[in-house]
């Protein structure tokens, strides 16, 4: 359940864990969801909570898994303005662990483009939201 006090401990590896707690950002085109074209949900690493349906994926050319509209409530966002940017950082709302940024060049209907680390979103093929 997404309401559920989290740990982010357990079975996340290091790489997952410099992502979410420490806002890293991970290569790329280095993640396998890139080519992900299957139905499903994406849920995050942290915490399991659904974040992204499959039905809101898209192929923006970045290198990263891109959505153009989360879940109703599953992400938050704050400006970031590390590296010399300001740029508005996405992370989940239930275990605020860090999954990526948000930019205003996505399609339609929301022309938002959530550029996500694929390493913090774990794919369960088939299910439904
Ligand atoms: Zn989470």
């Amino acid at each position: 359940m997404a309401d559920k006090p989290v740990s982010l401990c357990g079975t996340l590896t290091p790489e997952q864990l410099r992502i979410l707690r420490e806002r890293g950002t991970e290569r790329p085109g280095s993640s396998d969801l890139n080519d992900e074209k299957r139905d499903g949900l994406y849920r995050c690493a942290g915490c399991g909570a659904p974040l992204f349906s499959s039905s809101a994926k898209y192929e923006s050319g970045s290198g990263w898994p891109s959505f153009f509209d989360p879940h109703p409530g599953a992400v938050g966002t704050q400006t970031d303005q590390s590296h010399g940017m300001v740029r508005t950082e996405v992370h989940c709302a239930s275990c605020q662990g860090h999954l990526g940024h948000v930019f205003p060049d996505g399609p339609e209907p929301t022309g938002l483009r959530y550029c996500m680390n694929g390493l913090v979103l774990d794919f369960h093929p088939g299910e439904k939201s």
